[in-house]
Formats: C-alpha cells, sequence, structure tokens
C-alpha cells in the first residue's frame, strides 16, 4: 500500500479538504498512474453531497473524480497493453466481473458487479474505491484508456465522462447527418453533446437557461440557440426535433422537450437529477415518441471516442484550476457558471 495525497469530503455537508488514502500495490494485472488532471463532473458534486442517496447513498469519506488523464508510472508483470511514461485515461470504470452478457457485449458500465471510479465497494481494500482528486491511481489494465498524444490532457480529461456520455447515445441514434438535434443544457456534457453532434452532421439547436451562453453555443458548433426560458423562442421549434440530448442536472419538465419532437422522435436523458421527473402519457403517445435513458459508455467504445477526438482535434473548453479551487468551482457548478469544464491541475495537490 502506498500513502497518496487526496480531496476528500469527510460529510454531505462537509467541504471538500486535504486528505491522504491508501492505494494498493500493483498486481500483475494493474497500472499505476500519476493524476495530471482530473476534470470535474457535476455527478461528483451530486455524489459529494449525497443527493442520489435513495439510489446509490455515499460513503465518506469520498474521493471523487472519474475524468482522469495520467501518467503510467509501473505496470504489474502481466501487463501488455502499457508501459511507464504512456499518457493514459481512466473514467467512470475500474472493473467489471468480466464474463457476464453485459462484459461480454462490451457494455461494462452495465455489468452487476462493475467498480466505479469512486464511491463504489473496492474488492481490493475493503471500504469504497477512491476517484482522481489525488495524487495516483492503481486500475487494472483493461480499464485503463489510451489518450492520443496530440490532444492536450488538461481538455483531453473531461472526455472520459463527458465525452462518452454524450457520444455513446449519439451513435447509438443512428445516422445522425442532417436530422435535427438538440443539447438541452449547456454545461459539461451538452457542450461536448454540441461538439460530437455537430461532428456527426447533425443539424444542432442548444437548449439554455443561460442568454448569455448563446455566443459561446454557436462557436462549440450549435446551428441555433434557443434560451428555454422565453415561450415564443420554444414555441418556433415545437414538433420539429428528431432527437433530443437532455444533459439538465436539476429538476425540471422534461414534457416541454417530449413536446419538441416530431413524429417518433427521442429524448435521451443523460442528466440524473435528484429528484424524479413527471411524464405526462399524452406527451409520449401523440407522435409515438419516446424517452430513454443513457449511463456513460463500454471501455470499447470510450477507446473509439478518444480516437476519434484525436483523428478530429475535438478535446474540451477547460478552465484549468489548482485543487485549492474545488470548493469555489463546486458553487459555481450550481449556478451553471462553467466554461464549460473545470479541470483540475493536480500538480496543484503537492503545493
Ligand atoms: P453541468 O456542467 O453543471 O451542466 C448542467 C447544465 O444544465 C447547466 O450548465 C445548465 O445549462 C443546465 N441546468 C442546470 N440547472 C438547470 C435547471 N434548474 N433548469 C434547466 N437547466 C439547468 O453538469 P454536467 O457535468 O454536464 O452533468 C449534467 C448531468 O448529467 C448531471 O446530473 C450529472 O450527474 C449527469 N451525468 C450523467 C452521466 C450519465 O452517464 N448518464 C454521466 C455524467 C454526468 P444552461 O446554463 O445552458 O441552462
Ligand atoms: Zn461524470
Amino acid at each position: 500500500m502506498s500513502k497518496t495525497k487526496a480531496y476528500s469530503a469527510a460529510s454531505a455537508t462537509s467541504p471538500l479538504a486535504p486528505d491522504t488514502i491508501q492505494r494498493r500495490e500493483t498486481t500483475e494485472r494493474d497500472v499505476q498512474i500519476e493524476i495530471l488532471y482530473c476534470g470535474i463532473c457535476h455527478s461528483d458534486l451530486h455524489t459529494v453531497r449525497d443527493e442520489w442517496s435513495s439510489f446509490m447513498p455515499t460513503t465518506f469519506p469520498c474521493v471523487p473524480g472519474h475524468e482522469i488523464v495520467g501518467r503510467v508510472v509501473k505496470v504489474g508483470s502481466g501487463v501488455t497493453g502499457f508501459k511507464p511514461g504512456d499518457v493514459v485515461g481512466v473514467g467512470c470504470l475500474v472493473d467489471s466481473d468480466h464474463s457476464c452478457p453485459s462484459c461480454r457485449a462490451d457494455v461494462e458500465q452495465f455489468c452487476p458487479a462493475a467498480t466505479f471510479t469512486y464511491n463504489s465497494p473496492d474488492k481490493h481494500q475493503g471500504g469504497v474505491t477512491y476517484g482522481g482528486y489525488s495524487e495516483s491511481i492503481v486500475v487494472d489494465e483493461s480499464f485503463v484508456l489510451r489518450v492520443p498524444s496530440n490532444l492536450d490532457p488538461a481538455a483531453a480529461a473531461p472526455l472520459l465522462c463527458a465525452g462518452i456520455t454524450t457520444y455513446s447515445p449519439i451513435r447509438r441514434w443512428g445516422e445522425i447527418r442532417g436530422k435535427k438535434v438538440g443539447v438541452v443544457g449547456l454545461g459539461g456534457l451538452g457542450h461536448m453533446g454540441v461538439k460530437f453532434a455537430r461532428a456527426f452532421g447533425a443539424h444542432v439547436v442548444v437548449f439554455t437557461t443561460s442568454p448569455s451562453k448563446k455566443e459561446d453555443a454557436l462557436r462549440l458548433g450549435a446551428h441555433e440557440v434557443v434560451v428555454s426560458t422565453d415561450a415564443e423562442q420554444m414555441q418556433a421549434h415545437a414538433g420539429s426535433f428528431d432527437f433530443i440530448l437532455d444533459t439538465i442536472s436539476a429538476d425540471h419538465d422534461i414534457n416541454v422537450y417530449l413536446g419538441m419532437l416530431g413524429l417518433d422522435g427521442n429524448v435521451t436523458l443523460v442528466g440524473a437529477p435528484e429528484k424524479p421527473l413527471a411524464v405526462s402519457a399524452f406527451a409520449l403517445i401523440f407522435g409515438r415518441k419516446s424517452l430513454s435513458g443513457s449511463l456513460i459508455g463500454g471501455i470499447k467504445e470510450t477507446q473509439e471516442m478518444l480516437d476519434f477526438c484525436g483523428k478530429h482535434n475535438i478535446i474540451s473548453d477547460v478552465e484549468v484550476i489548482p485543487i485549492q479551487k474545488v470548493n469555489e468551482a463546486y458553487e459555481r457548478l450550481v449556478k451553471s457558471d462553467v466554461k464549460y469544464r473545470f479541470s483540475i491541475d493536480m500538480a496543484s495537490l503537492k503545493n
């Protein structure tokens, strides 16, 4: 075991603060990674504040962080895919049972024994897993991703969650070229959703509650921007979308977005507000519409997404912060004041 500096929350009402955790020694299958950058996902905040307590309660202390880019420092004797010095990524998953139907279908996120990067039972050390707000992490090589060398590591970190979470449902929807696609909420997930939908040839419309984000939305790749609090702007788009990706982190009226769909249209939820959303049957049955959900993506698809980003130079728009500013960043996240992902420079943990 090795002592590792980290930031943790001691309870749902405590700020994140310096802490020391233990990382396991590398087993033969493991890769030890020095963490360079870790993105701040709204899921980190939901978990730290125990907002998902009815579905997956938080075990404290909690070390969040699942958008990790780092450098390999050591590999176990059986590791074949990585060597010291490689720049790698770790997302929301660090292990699974490797054998269930979901694992065999490359959707390890749905494995009943999936080990998430934080707040998940740790089968090596007991207790729960600790995430990327730390100096280093030890991960089974099958959950380590290769980060294309042309991508800035600080801006590539958010691809490990915000990237794959938006890439996966957009790919799964089918041939999106020329389709009218809505992205609801211009935050960490939303801005990546805009980039991917645009890259795959859709006509992209951003729905935002923040009129000040309009110029950015267009720069990020949107063709049109709708301020969702403006009834007239909303009415102009009613019934016209093929697909809408909803990334909102808080309670909202989903029926409004079902109303934006055309015949057979689909709203896919990736946002995970703490309270259940009320769905009107009529909003679905008139127009044969569907509402579905999507959870991150499997390891194979995450690598495919990273390679796609490498090829097309797609990265996140990040505001790099030292870890000492993490609590301030959380306050800004709650106020939708992020442009468009915080990425923690983990060198600051040494200060
Ligand atoms: P984020 O950066 O905070 O972005 C969320 C955006 O939603 C905000 O920027 C804001 O956009 C909009 N919003 C916030 N509160 C709102 C409200 N009350 N009404 C309407 N719009 C509101 O968060 P994120 O990191 O992108 O995560 C978004 C959600 O996805 C979170 O719930 C997170 O836990 C979840 N998530 C799910 C998965 C998955 O696998 N399904 C993976 C990662 C994250 P505007 O200012 O443009 O309105
Ligand atoms: Zn996340």
